[in-house]
């Protein structure tokens, strides 16, 4: 059973659900339904979907809406997967050309009964976005292509911008949290990117508040460094249902606001801390800040 909420986070929710413009959190949420783009906001409930839709902002969830995998964390439908849709791509570039987006996030659910996870569909969304979008910043957040540098590699020749792949927890919640995932597995992930692509931008994110030790998230952050990541986000954990993994603690702004000093003095480029950070959130601006 989770913890229950503190007001001033219950408060922040709220603000973050209201978003600042109705009309134009229907005008997104029009478009988005108009062809057919499920977004990772709503599959995962993420609480800033008012906020981000009124910047006519999304994170496109490709590859279908149900996962592969059953993160006790997330709400994402699990199960089997349909097809892939051929016309996603070209779909998913009219929507970037509609909104104006200069900075674009997408990903998926996992997709471990696809040979290469996906990858081609990745390569094939991001090259429909140089032809259609001049111009736009491609953020990919991917799965871990369950280890494949083939895969991986296959997505970062399309040139995305940021590549991005989240580590969400301690290794030793692993396997309670993310049961079909490895901790170093999805650190070589980022390492392997860099090998792969040395000039680009590697990017992950931890939930706090599932359990984990002070000491725990400091020996993350340093192996985040090690392998040379170069943007953090962390954000409070908040269960979706009572059939998710339960808040364990629920962390403070004063404490995410340390952490950010902390992981700024390890030589991370940009740090977004607090309790609604997601991954996504405010991505062109925290990109903006990199040092
Ligand atoms: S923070 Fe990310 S996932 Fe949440 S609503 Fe904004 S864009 Fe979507």
């Amino acid at each position: 059973m989770s913890q229950p909420a503190p007001e001033w986070l219950i408060a922040e929710v709220r603000r973050a659900k209201r978003g600042t413009g109705a009309e134009i959190v229907t005008q997104t949420r029009d478009l988005l339904d108009r062809l057919h783009l499920p977004t990772v906001c709503d599959r995962a409930r993420c609480p800033n979907r008012g906020e981000c839709f009124s910047h006519h902002t999304a994170t496109f969830l490709i590859l279908g809406e149900v996962c592969t995998r059953g993160c006790a964390f997330c709400a994402v439908s699990k199960g089997k997967p349909a097809s892939v849709s051929a016309d996603e791509p070209q779909r998913l570039a009219l929507a970037v050309a509609e909104l104006g987006l200069r900075h674009v996030v997408i990903t998926s659910v996992t997709r471990d009964d696809l040979p290469d996870g996906g990858a081609a569909h990745y390569a094939r969304v991001v090259e429909a976005l140089r032809e259609h979008c001049p111009g736009v910043r491609v953020e990919l957040l991917v799965p871990d292509f369950q280890g494949s540098r083939e895969a991986l590699a296959t997505v970062l020749a399309t040139g995305p911008d940021i590549l991005a792949h989240n580590l969400e927890t301690v290794p030793r919640l692993y396997p309670e949290v993310r049961r079909g995932a490895e901790y170093r597995r999805s650190l070589e992930v980022l390492e392997q990117a860099k090998q792969i692509s040395p000039k680009i931008i590697t990017k992950s994110g931890l939930m706090l508040g599932l359990g984990e030790k002070s000491p725990e998230i400091e020996a993350v952050l340093r192996d985040l460094r090690h392998v040379a990541c170069d943007m953090l986000t962390l954000g409070q954990y908040l269960s979706p249902s009572l059939h998710h993994a339960p808040v364990a603690r629920y962390v403070n702004p004063e404490e995410f606001a340390s952490r950010q000093r902390q992981a700024l003095d390890l030589g991370f480029k940009s740090v977004a801390a607090g309790p609604l950070v997601r991954s996504s959130y405010k991505a062109p601006v925290f990109f903006g800040e990199i040092r």
